[in-house]
């Protein structure tokens, strides 16, 4: 196959693209790097079936040739990111994925829009199934992601149904694994790299919210198998093993043996309490479930970090600071022993 891939020079991106590479198929990343990176497509552009095109998607997407599968993961995707990047971020999700979605009728092929977990806001209904339509702040900072994401889903289904574009939607929830910046702000790659700097880990609110960590290498089986199919979806990919942010900040102190004391900070406006997929629909229709645990995932990241000793040390200064508004308010600190 050959599959043109938005955001190919992410943290996900570059994954699926080395994925399909591997098995075989060429690939076409598209990428403005505005949060991606050239190092995570160091060896993709040695592959002789992988083709780099600089490019903002928002403002027009072609290609020469056939293509098969149009896969749109272009959008900032950590928070820190789409906060600094409010407009763009609306932009690739409303003209980006309509530019993505006519590429993908004008090719026949088949379209994977990667939505998130985010479509469900802070959610009222507790594991999210497909069927609940979310509890999301319109207006709120965390709306340009939330809203933009909801807009492509429903830009997708439009398309699906009046024109006939073959259409895959998938919700991700919070994917973790090699790969991520040290700098990108989310929690898993913040607190390793805080852990291996013995820096302060920085928890929002209490950390008695919750989310659902999936490894990326179970995500990315995920996104080939809804590729491969013909399902519409929406289909939650996710790992639903759900932990608070403290217990994750504890798993992670113990993985990497850092004596880091633990700091509190204040919670960010509309941050979800509770996360949770339910796995069902992608487990009936994709023959889909994680495999790697959480804490085994944690491992291979705090591997990977470990093996980029300047990259964490370079972050500790970026990541010490507020990411949020009011982030560093009220900061106090307990020690927590690994
Ligand atoms: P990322 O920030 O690492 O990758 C996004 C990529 O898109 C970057 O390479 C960036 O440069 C590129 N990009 C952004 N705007 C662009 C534009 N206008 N034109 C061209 N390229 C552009 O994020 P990620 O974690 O790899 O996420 C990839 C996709 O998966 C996103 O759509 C995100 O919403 C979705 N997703 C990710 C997660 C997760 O936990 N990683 C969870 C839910 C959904
Ligand atoms: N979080 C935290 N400390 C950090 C970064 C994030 O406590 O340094 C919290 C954040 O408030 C949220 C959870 O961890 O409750 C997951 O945040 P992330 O940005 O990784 O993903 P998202 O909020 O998009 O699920």
């Amino acid at each position: 196959m050959r599959v043109l891939i938005t955001g190919g020079a992410g943290f996900l991106g570059s994954h699926l693209s080395w994925a399909l590479l591997m098995r075989g198929d060429s690939v076409v990343c598209v990428d403005d790097f505005s949060t991606g990176r050239l190092s995570n497509i160091a060896r993709h552009v040695k592959h002789p079936n992988f083709t780099l095109v600089h490019g903002d998607v928002s403002k027009r997407l072609s290609c020469p040739g056939k293509l098969d599968v149009v896969a749109h993961l272009a959008s900032p995707a950590s928070p820190p990111d789409y906060h600094r990047l409010p407009l763009q971020t609306l932009a690739v999700g409303s003209r980006g994925t309509e530019n993505a979605l006519l590429l993908a009728e004008r090719k026949s092929a088949r379209f994977l829009l990667t939505s998130t977990s985010e479509v469900y806001g802070n959610p009222l209904i507790h594991p999210q199934t497909e069927q609940y339509c979310g509890n999301v702040n319109p207006v709120g900072p965390r709306s340009v992601y939330d809203e933009a994401k909801r807009f492509s889903e429903a830009l997708s289904m439009a398309y699906a149904r009046s024109r006939g574009v073959n259409v895959g939607v998938v919700r991700i929830f919070n994917t973790f694994g090699p790969g991520m910046r040290a700098t990108d702000g989310r929690v898993v790659s913040s607190f390793i790299v805080q852990a291996l700097n013995g820096a302060p880990l920085t928890i929002y609110g209490q950390g008695t919210q919750t989310r659902s960590f999936c490894y990326v290498d179970d995500l990315i089986r995920g996104l080939i198998l809804m590729i491969d199919s013909s399902e519409s979806g929406p289909v939650n990919l996710g790992n639903p093993a759900e932990k608070t942010i403290l217990d994750l900040a504890t798993t992670i102190l113990d993985v990497t043996g850092s004596s880091s004391p633990i700091e509190f900070h204040q919670l960010p406006t509309d941050d979800p309490l509770q996360r949770c997929p339910d796995i069902t629909l992608a487990t009936r229709v994709l023959g889909w479930r994680p495999e790697m645990s959480t804490s085994d995932g944690i491992g291979r990241t705090v591997a990977y970090f470990s093996a980029h000793p300047h990259e964490v040390a370079d972050a500790a200064e970026a990541l010490a600071g507020s990411q949020f508004e009011g982030t560093n308010l009220t900061a106090t600190s307990v020690a927590i022993s690994a």
